[in-house]
């Protein structure tokens, strides 16, 4: 489904990436830490085969913060967008978080692998009303 490369950054531009893949997981993450992390009901990120992930500018201006054990938010110094994550068990895959696409960017992802996870850390005042897989913690992947 992929169709060339991609391309996004943080909200200032100090930072800006190129994805030459479609994620092989594409998930929305209903978790606390990304509700607090980024301020917003849930967070969207795809997942990647690292080697599809190419950070063109700005790798030294993120920033690290480990948000559980061996789990890593990777933000922009200067604006605080966040941009990545990475999971300790997953070495070989990088997390990208999709709300920093181009505008006009879509991921073009496979919609079967689409699905909420942590669904059972959801705020209860918000109705999704979709009919995507909803699944506690990661799921299966
Ligand atoms: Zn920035
Ligand atoms: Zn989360």
């Amino acid at each position: 489904m992929s169709k060339g490369a991609f391309s996004g950054g943080c909200q200032c531009g100090a930072v800006r990436f190129r994805l030459d893949a479609s994620p092989r997981d594409f998930m929305h993450c209903r978790c606390c830490i990304c509700r607090r992390g980024h301020g917003a009901l849930f967070a969207t990120a795809g997942v990647y085969d690292k080697a599809a992930v190419t950070i063109e500018q700005g790798g030294d201006d993120l920033s690290r913060y480990e948000s559980s054990p061996r789990n890593h938010r990777l933000f922009c110094s200067y604006c605080g967008g966040q941009v990545f994550l990475t999971i300790g068990t997953w070495a070989d895959r990088m997390s990208v978080v999709l709300g920093s696409l181009d505008p006009g960017q879509h991921p073009g992802h496979d919609p079967a692998c689409e699905r909420h996870i942590f669904w059972d850390e959801k705020v209860c005042w918000h109705d999704v009303g979709d009919t995507l897989p909803k699944q506690e913690g990661y799921g299966s992947t």
